[in-house]
């Protein structure tokens, strides 16, 4: 077991209006609450559309709720002449604990680079919120057997770019890009021997301070009947999860058993 608290954080990916976000929210809160939830114990989050995060903020605000919520993207700029963008400032006065960054949808759609990814992670640190890196292999990559060094790779290529205070700030999410919205989950054994390439690299290059505060998520078809065997693995720290947390019973049942 690790000092490390557990993180269970929903991507809604362009799911949910905000009035479909404000019931979810009060369901998902209703839910933990009728199970005594403790909030100690494992960070639940919620990473809505930009368009959903302010009625997300008020709900948790007015009812001094202890779920945490995010972005899904941010600009590497701060301000000006960028159509469409939204900066991480604006993110985080919105009450924002994390921004997801380079997910695979992101890389996939668009021009989002490892240049670009880096200043992501970087905006997202300076505006004092948590980034949470996503790594992992193709199903290539899979074919070949080179996962392991292939999202190492991945991660190492943003924590070169960090000092150990930035580093120790960063979330990385191991979501195998074959898994992703697939119902095909990686196996336990392989989710853990991910997180552990990564931490031992994050070792080698920062020290052990870092290794131990950096959590590792898992992403990738998680559900209620899978968490648990996931979460039992030493260097699995959580979830990312993206269908299953559409439905607030089986996202309050996965934050349950993590
Ligand atoms: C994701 O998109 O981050 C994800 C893990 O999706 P799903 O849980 O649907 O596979």
């Amino acid at each position: 077991a690790s000092a490390r608290v557990p993180l269970v954080a929903g991507n809604w990916k362009m799911n949910f209006d905000h009035l479909e976000a404000t019931y979810f929210v009060q369901k998902l809160a209703w839910l933990l609450r009728d199970a005594h939830f403790d909030y100690r114990h494992c960070e639940v989050a919620l990473m809505p559309t930009f368009t959903s995060i302010r009625s997300v903020q008020v709900l948790v605000e007015a009812d001094n709720l202890k779920i945490r919520y995010g972005a899904q993207a941010v600009s590497v700029t701060t301000q000006g002449a960028f159509t469409g963008d939204v900066s991480a400032d604006m993110l985080s006065q919105l009450g924002c604990s994390y921004v997801i960054v380079g997910h695979s949808e992101r890389r996939k759609y668009h021009p989002e680079d490892d240049a670009n990814i880096v200043d992501q992670v970087r905006a997202t640190l300076t505006a004092g919120m948590q980034p949470i890196l996503c790594v992992g292999e193709s199903s290539e990559e899979h074919r070949q057997g080179i996962e392991l060094d292939f999202a190492v790779g991945q991660v190492h290529d943003v924590t070169r770019d960090l000092n150990e205070e930035e580093a120790a700030r960063l979330i990385i999410a191991y979501e195998p890009v074959w898994a992703i919205g697939t119902g095909q989950v990686a196996t336990p054994q392989s989710a853990q021997e991910a997180s552990k390439a990564m931490r031992d690299d994050l070792r080698e290059t920062f020290g052990p301070h870092v290794a131990q505060t950096v959590r590792v998520l898992y992403g990738g078809s998680v559900t209620s009947k899978n968490a648990m065997q996931m979460i039992s693995q030493p260097d699995v720290d959580g979830f990312l999860v993206g269908g299953a947390s559409l439905d607030a019973e089986e996202f309050a049942r996965i934050s349950r058993l993590t």
